[in-house]
């Protein structure tokens, strides 16, 4: 129990602004509680003098009952109402944080975590667990307080009777408890089987081959036969327990309420004493007050499992929010770098078990030289360059930007320096004119100088709305060959002193390569330029070229160099000559 609530002052600090909507649901759920025994609390009266003594006046039922509907049904409104709001702004609170430390969490949160996980977690756990924890709380609120007071009027009416039904509605409680669970497991176990039955059929169906070369088809038949027979059973249990529920809970019932009859009547003839309680009028108040106590009971017994289930998937998001660490970096941050780049001894591995992805990499990088990188798949190209904006951190060796390493630059200011075109090209459901300044201040004449340094202008003017027409989901209106240069804009937009091309030609076709390779060629003038490429032809212009495997640098050098030492790029060009 303490450590439940334990948990709940954790879970507080994001509902702390819907304060004022707890106080108000609080308030309407006191009011409604104290509403419930007026109810058997009007028979008293009405029964006493209303039919005996006719001393009541008739327009006063209608007033009092209405009334009292009334005041009810406001205040189960405002308590359900001022709860909804108080944990919607909760969530809202919640959801934000979540995102927002989605934005700066360090990289190793998205090998951990699919993207489909995380997006559950922010957009509906949040929401359903909220949701639960609300209406399971509400409950527990408004059925205590309704069960407090109708207690209260029971033992204000008539306390003897009132403790003897204390004694005996847990005893009917308690078995009508362990019959429930019974049916609970029942139903369980035969969900259970039913599985199991449909497992073998599905076995046979998609093994039916295997089944029929073996003659296993009896064999199958008499396990098929096993289960089936077990869900029958089962299933039988299972009715027989769920229709002998309700007349046994009638029995109790029956049981219960003669032997309150019972008592009240020897009370009420034995002891004339016993004043007030003993009126027909009070004994049907009693009577009634005592019926409406199992529905609070009821729903209080069950109140326990969603109070769980809701923290649990609340907590998980603020698990997310606690103990996701932020990236950190340095304070270093000039305005532009030079784009120096230096590799030392860097060694880097994604798992405990997996061979390295680069293995003792030493490498330097004039400003505005142009390094291509080959290698076969798998070699550690993309892994090498994800290092420079820290989307990877190496395990040893170090990583410097003009002299300074990685770490000690601020990280945003780090990842200005880089602009980076890749095979798959991530756009926004937004304007063109937002995707190529992405993260940036819209100029419109710089987008237009960036979109026709990518070859892209001329396209962009046929379309409906120009620069603001919609690109779609991930660019979803776009060909292949329009995606890359708007990529490319992108990059030209950013102006970036670092450029990084990891296979930016490769999912063309050759007429819009052309265009493509154009745009590039603008874009790599004046920065240091890494290149990835598929095709060796990109890659024989650059300053310089680096053949990577297995992690390993094993030779580099320019086109002319490297083919004459016929090492692996030569081999590479060769293979692609044939093909
Ligand atoms: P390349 O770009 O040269 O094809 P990569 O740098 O993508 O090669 O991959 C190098 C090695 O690292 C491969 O063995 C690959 O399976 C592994 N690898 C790459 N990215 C990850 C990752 N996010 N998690 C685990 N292993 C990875
Ligand atoms: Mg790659």
């Amino acid at each position: 129990m303490s450590k439940l609530l334990h948990r709940f002052r954790r879970v507080a600090p994001y509902f702390a602004d819907g304060r004022a909507g707890l106080w108000a649901a609080l308030g309407g759920a006191m009011v409604s509680a104290a509403t419930e025994p007026m109810i058997p609390a009007l028979m008293k009266p009405l029964l006493d003098q209303g039919f005996t003594a006719a001393s009541l006046p008739l327009w006063l039922v209608p007033v009092v009952i209405i009334g009292l509907f009334a005041l009810r049904g406001a205040a189960g409104f405002v308590a359900q109402y001022g709860l909804a709001w108080a944990a919607n702004r909760g969530v809202q609170t919640l959801r934000e944080a979540m995102f927002a430390r989605l934005l700066v969490a360090q990289p190793a949160l998205f090998s951990q975590h699919s993207a489909s996980k995380l997006t559950n977690t922010v957009v509906y756990e949040a929401q359903t667990g909220a949701n639960l924890l609300v209406s399971a709380l509400l409950t527990l609120v408004k059925d205590s307080l309704t069960l407090a007071a109708l207690v209260g009027y029971l033992l204000w009416l008539n306390w003897q009777l009132t403790l003897f039904v204390a004694v005996l509605l847990p005893a009917v409680a308690l078995v009508m408890r362990s019959i429930g669970r019974r049916l609970r497991r029942l139903v369980q176990a035969s969900q259970d089987a039913t599985d199991e039955l449909a497992y073998t059929v599905e076995e046979n169906v998609l093994a039916w081959r295997i089944v029929r070369m073996h003659g296993a088809g009896q064999e199958q038949a008499r396990r098929f036969h096993d289960h089936s027979l077990r869900l029958r059973r089962l299933l039988l249990k299972a009715v027989a327990a769920a229709g002998a529920m309700t007349p046994l809970t009638q029995l109790f019932a029956a049981v219960a309420l003669s032997s309150v009859i019972v008592v009240a009547l020897w009370q009420s003839q034995g002891a004339a004493a016993v004043a007030g309680g003993a009126t027909v009028g009070g004994f049907v108040a009693f009577v009634t007050a005592m019926l409406m106590l199992v529905a609070p009971i009821k729903h209080l017994s069950d109140v326990m499992s969603p109070i769980v289930r809701g923290l649990v998937s609340v907590e998980r998001g603020i698990d997310l929010v606690e103990h996701t660490p932020s990236e950190h970096g340095g304070a270093h941050a000039p305005p532009r770098a030079r784009g120096h780049i230096q590799l030392d001894e860097v060694r880097l591995q994604y798992g405990q078990d997996d061979s390295p992805a680069l293995d003792g990499v030493t490498l330097d990088l004039a400003p505005g030289e142009t390094v291509a990188l080959v290698g076969p798949s798998g070699a550690g190209k993309s892994s090498l360059v994800h290092l420079l904006p820290r989307f990877v951190a190496p395990q040893a060796g170090s990583v410097r930007l003009d002299g300074v390493p990685l770490e000690q630059w601020d990280v945003q200011a780090l990842r200005r320096q880089f602009a980076l075109v890749s095979q798959d090209v991530v756009l926004f459901n937004d304007s063109v004119a937002a995707n190529v300044a992405l993260g940036g201040v819209q100029d419109e004449r710089r987008v237009r100088e960036a979109l026709a340094g990518a070859n892209l202008l001329d396209f962009v003017a046929t379309l409906a709305d120009g620069l603001a027409t919609p690109v779609g989901h991930n660019g979803a209106r776009l060909s292949g060959g329009q995606r890359q240069r708007l990529a490319i804009a992108r990059a030209l937009y950013k102006d970036a002193p670092v450029l990084i091309l990891d296979e930016a030609t490769s999912a063309l076709d050759s007429e819009s390569e052309a265009a493509v390779q154009q745009a590039l060629e603008r874009l790599m003038k004046g920065r240091t330029t890494i290149v990835i490429a598929h095709r060796l032809s990109t890659v024989e212009r650059a300053d310089r070229i680096v053949a990577l495997d297995a992690g390993r640098v094993v030779e580099q050098g320019s086109h002319a160099q490297l083919l004459a030492t016929g090492g692996l790029y030569a081999r590479l060009h060769a293979m692609q000559f044939r093909t």
